[in-house]
């Protein structure tokens, strides 16, 4: 793209504290160049007309799983899939995100180094898809929630070493299970898995190398040792308590609270083909984990909107199924709209990179019928979809 105008927006979400109306975006070389009143636009430039539609950032999802595929039983099938065939199925899975408007994931926790291939080919335009920042394998205790596609590390050495080799196969972002979970049988999540002073120790070894962390955090007292050790974001977020929301809030650490995820193993249950261990686990944390959502939000965390895409009847493509579900459970259409841009890009690093409409940040950019800031729904209208400066779909009038 060489340069691009897009005009004729009834409003513009994220470039602002407000919406932002008769206002055109320059687009050059991939970047937003310059937001200027229309007609003070330059003429020698192609324009796509966006009349009737809003434009604001492109999605971004904090939390999903490129390997799985959001079957019944995801896992089996990832495990009964020879590994070109995984690869295969994820690049499907990306171009399926950005088709939907979501520009950017975070990938937490695959195989095979799928997730960091697919970043790099989508990056090189080998591929359509978002920007992907990926953690490579998760970290587990031995037999902990995740080992099935973990790297299970047991004391602070081990667990350290496993953190220096993710980084040493490109991982973007450390990913640690800190607790038990729903997906994998013969686990709770109730239960504290890593211990303090192996979270201590891949955190600091993360640091150490400029990456973030998040992790897997159901429990109380797995949630508390992150929080204390400094983590990024906390996935999930259960058992939350007061206590830990306020230190959260002071330590500027995220929630991802993934409402979809035990929401849509709850509603198909075993009849669909869930194995029974999640469906059971899901059902007796459900209330808790809403609880926990609005308590954070009380508290005023960071909370940064991401759907564990993949895990059962939760398909890549469209957050607005979470997005919802945070306003259903008390957040507005705005503050939910935010914790997929800004907020998001912040909890990534990216702040400065994507999230807003702001000269100098990549053009990630959708354009959706109705208004999201009312209905976030209307997110699922998408019309136009501009990922890292480049057209993924085009459904304007007159539009290919
Ligand atoms: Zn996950």
């Amino acid at each position: 793209m060489d340069r691009l105008i897009l005009t004729g927006a009834t409003r513009i979400y994220g470039a602002g504290a407000e919406p932002m109306r008769e206002h055109a975006l320059v687009l050059e070389e991939g970047r937003i160049k310059a937001v200027v009143p229309i007609g003070r636009h330059p003429t020698d430039a192609a324009v796509l007309d966006l009349e009737g539609l809003t434009l604001l950032p492109g999605l971004i999802n904090c939390h999903v799983h490129l390997c799985l595929g959001g079957e019944a039983d995801p896992a089996r099938v990832l495990l009964e899939d020879p590994p070109a065939l995984r690869a295969i199925k994820a690049v499907l899975r990306a171009k399926q995100t950005v088709e939907a408007g979501v520009t950017t994931v975070r990938d937490l926790g695959g195989v095979d180094g799928i997730a960091l291939a697919v970043r790099d080919a989508i990056r090189a335009r080998l591929i359509p898809g978002p920007r992907v920042l990926a953690a490579a394998k998760g970290i587990c205790m031995t037999g902990g929630h995740g080992w099935r596609f973990g790297r299970e590390a047991d004391g602070p050495d081990d667990v350290r070493k496993a953190v220096r080799e993710q980084l040493k196969v490109g991982a973007d972002v450390i990913k640690l299970f800190a607790t038990g979970g729903v997906m994998t049988p013969g686990v709770e999540p109730g239960s504290s898995q890593l211990t303090p002073e192996e979270i201590r120790a891949a955190i600091e070894e993360a640091r150490k190398a400029g990456r973030r962390t998040a992790a897997h955090a159901q429990a109380t007292d797995g949630i508390a040792a992150c929080v204390d050790a400094g983590i990024g974001s906390i996935e999930h977020g259960i058992f939350l308590t007061e206590p830990i929301a306020t230190k959260m809030v002071t330590g500027g650490i995220a929630l991802v609270a993934t409402l979809i995820a035990p929401e849509r193993i709850v509603n198909h249950g075993v009849k669909a083909g869930i194995p029974e261990f999640a469906v059971r686990k899901s059902e007796a944390v459900h209330a808790r984990h809403v609880e926990s959502f609005q308590m954070a939000m009380r508290h005023g965390v960071p909370i940064a909107a991401g759907t564990d895409a993949g895990t059962p009847f939760n398909p890549h493509g469209s957050i607005v199924p979470e997005l919802a579900l945070m306003v259903k459970a008390g957040m507005s259409p705005l503050e939910a709209l935010r914790s997929a841009t800004s907020v998001a890009a912040r909890v990534l690093g990216l702040h400065e990179e994507t999230g807003r409409i702001a000269p100098g940040l990549a053009a990630d950019l959708i354009a959706v019928g109705g208004d999201p800031g009312e209905r976030v729904e209307a997110l699922d209208d998408v019309r136009l979809v501009i990922a890292n400066g480049r057209i993924a779909v085009n459904r304007l009038k007159g539009g290919a």
